[in-house]
């Protein structure tokens, strides 16, 4: 991988550079963080001018190592208003990769806002205007494009609350056969995709050359080694059974469980929107439900799932944890049907559904309809779609529909809401939600896989425990890895090291790549101290340090300064 495409969608100019040497040591997050430093002026309006979408595929992108069809969509958040990366499976990443591609970057602003398409392939890119697509939700979006492209091109898009720039939007990319739709769903980087004017990119790879590996042999070693490792893993087992809502039933156990606009930390319905219980419905109603199955080709662990209605047909893939807690538990919903069928209309609209699911609570606690109200809730989300007043507000996320009406239990960090573990009753969450460089975002560095080792209520070893957390998800951010990639890598880390000697002969350890996840993390820093948004100065929300949460009646009690020693922290050069 070694072209960037920049795109001007005011001039529709397009450059493809040769990324220089420096440039090739960076993917994914690394990347992202150092082409928005480099780049975008930290003040710029996100949603203007200056202020670049940049897609890139992680340094193992182009390899067939299991999961690296994950890759990276990053911008200045509208929400947040620092840097925001998002990573996502589907087949689009795959394919840029395997044309070469290290980047594509968005710039600048269209005049008009005639959706464009933006259309790469082996000869070259084109950009052109599709008025038909405007307004679409995502599945005519990808339907029409079909139609245009043929059934074997990657489709990276944005539905009607892209377009309308809301702060909630995210984008969708689609998998191998159409039945999934990913979202790099987080910070708002449908918005800034909508404002650039580009409803979609499709990746046409059919005629790329392979791409040529530095030691094939040693990469698919070490490539068999990780894959083992992971079959043989027993979490490996329990996420291809019952997928990330595997741990719903633990969630709600440890009182950590946001519920009814986290007032709660338990739902009294837990069991019938469990894991388990998914994977039962899907097993008794048979017909396109499945269990198991991958975001992006040649995943081992395949946790997605197709979720069907009575009758067996599709309502949506995947189901997952965070979907069902923000849309179901948060807003009092309880029945898996509604929970499904609001998850396929966030993801028709092109919202984060945990940024909507936090929205719709705050909604609910303000009366605008009540707790439980499933299809109430379907239509506020309708309305996000159609741009109505009240959709407006709702879509562009929990802290404005807050404010507007009125509440004052609103769960976010730098603007942007807190996905499915109350900081309260996870305290090494609220850590990572306060002093990542991506706010309020479990996938920056999730405690809850040390809740059985680390007191999840209790101070000690948080800070440290976060720390070393953040850094190992910027690493396999920038490798393209899927977070679930994991427990291998902690038991070996210098499995990344032999990845990237296979893939590129560079001669690294483990360290050179500790060292590259630190790089990460302090590029981005340095980015939202410039923006303005340092992590330094966001607490977590003031209701969180006063209201107990039931059951466990724990407030978050962890302070700024305690919080802010996270950046002195060390964590050894051998430890992933
Ligand atoms: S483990 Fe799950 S989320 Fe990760 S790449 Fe595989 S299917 Fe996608």
């Amino acid at each position: 991988m070694k072209w960037i495409i920049r795109v001007n969608t005011r001039t529709g100019d397009i450059v493809r550079q040769e990324a220089t040497e420096e440039e090739m040591h960076w993917g994914g997050r690394l990347l992202i963080s150092k082409f928005l430093i480099r780049e975008v002026p930290p003040s710029c309006d996100p949603l203007g001018r200056y202020n670049k979408l940049i897609i890139a595929p992680g340094l193992l992108g182009d390899t067939f190592i299991t999961t690296t069809g994950k890759f990276s969509i990053g911008g200045k958040s509208p929400l947040t208003r620092g840097v925001k990366e998002s990573d996502v499976g589907g087949e689009a990443g795959k394919k840029i990769a395997r044309l070469g591609i290290k980047a594509i970057v968005l710039e600048d602003l269209p005049e008009k806002k005639t959706p464009k398409v933006l259309f790469v392939n082996s000869k070259g890119v084109r950009f052109s205007e599709f008025a038909n697509l405007k307004g679409k939700y995502v599945s005519e979006t990808i339907q029409l494009l079909r139609e245009e492209f043929g059934r074997e091109v990657g489709i990276i898009c944005i539905g009607p609350a892209g377009e309308m720039t809301m702060g909630g939007a995210g984008v969708a990319v689609t998998d191998a056969n159409d039945i999934q739709i990913r979202y790099a769903a987080r910070g708002g980087l449908g918005a800034v995709m909508g404002a650039k004017g580009v409803k979609a990119i499709v990746v046409d790879d059919s005629e790329a050359i392979a791409p040529k590996m530095y030691d094939e042999s040693l990469l698919r070693e070490v490539s068999r080694t990780l894959t083992q490792a992971l079959l043989e893993d027993p979490k490996t087992e329990n996420r291809h059974k019952f997928g990330t809502p595997a741990i719903l039933m633990i969630a709600n156990e440890l009182g950590l469980l946001p519920t009814r606009n986290f007032s709660l930390g338990q739902f009294d319905k837990a069991e019938e929107i469990s894991g388990e219980r998914i994977a039962e419905v899907i097993a008794d109603r048979g017909g396109e439900g499945r269990s198991g199955t991958p975001c992006t080709r040649g995943c081992v662990i395949s946790c997605s799932n197709v979720f069907p209605d009575p009758s067996g047909k599709k309502t949506v893939a995947s189901i997952q944890y965070e979907n069902i807690v923000l849309l179901g538990a948060n807003c009092g919903i309880g029945n898996l049907d509604d929970i499904a069928e609001l998850n396929r209309l966030c993801n028709e609209v092109g919202v984060d559904t945990i940024e909507t699911g936090a929205a719709i609570g705050v909604a609910m606690e303000a009366g605008v309809i009540p707790f439980g109200d499933a299809e109430g809730a379907k239509d506020l989300i309708r309305q996000i779609g159609r741009g109505t007043y009240l959709g407006r507000i709702l879509g562009n996320g929990v802290v404005i529909t807050g404010r507007l009406f009125g509440v004052r239990r609103i769960p976010a960090i730098k603007g942007q809401a807190i996905p499915g573990y109350d900081p309260r009753a996870l305290k090494g969450n609220g850590v990572t939600y306060t002093t990542s460089p991506m706010g309020a975002d479990h996938t920056a560095g999730n405690a809850f896989e040390t809740a059985r080792t680390i007191n999840p209520l209790g101070k000690e070893g948080q800070i440290e425990n976060s720390r070393r957390l953040q850094i190992r998800a910027a690493i396999l951010d920038t490798m393209g890895l899927c977070l679930f990639t994991r427990p291998p890598f902690v038991k070996n880390p210098e499995l990344f090291a032999l990845f990237l000697k296979g893939r590129y002969g560079w001669d690294v350890n483990y360290e050179d790549v500790q060292k590259m996840g630190i790089e990460t993390l302090e590029t981005e820093r340095e980015f939202n101290r410039r923006a303005g948004v340092s992590e330094e100065y966001f607490d977590i929300p003031e209701f969180m340090r006063e209201e107990p949460l039931p059951p466990t009646n724990a407030v978050y009690d962890i302070s700024m300064e305690e919080m802010r020693r996270i950046w002195e922290v060390q964590i050894p050069k051998d430890i992933f």
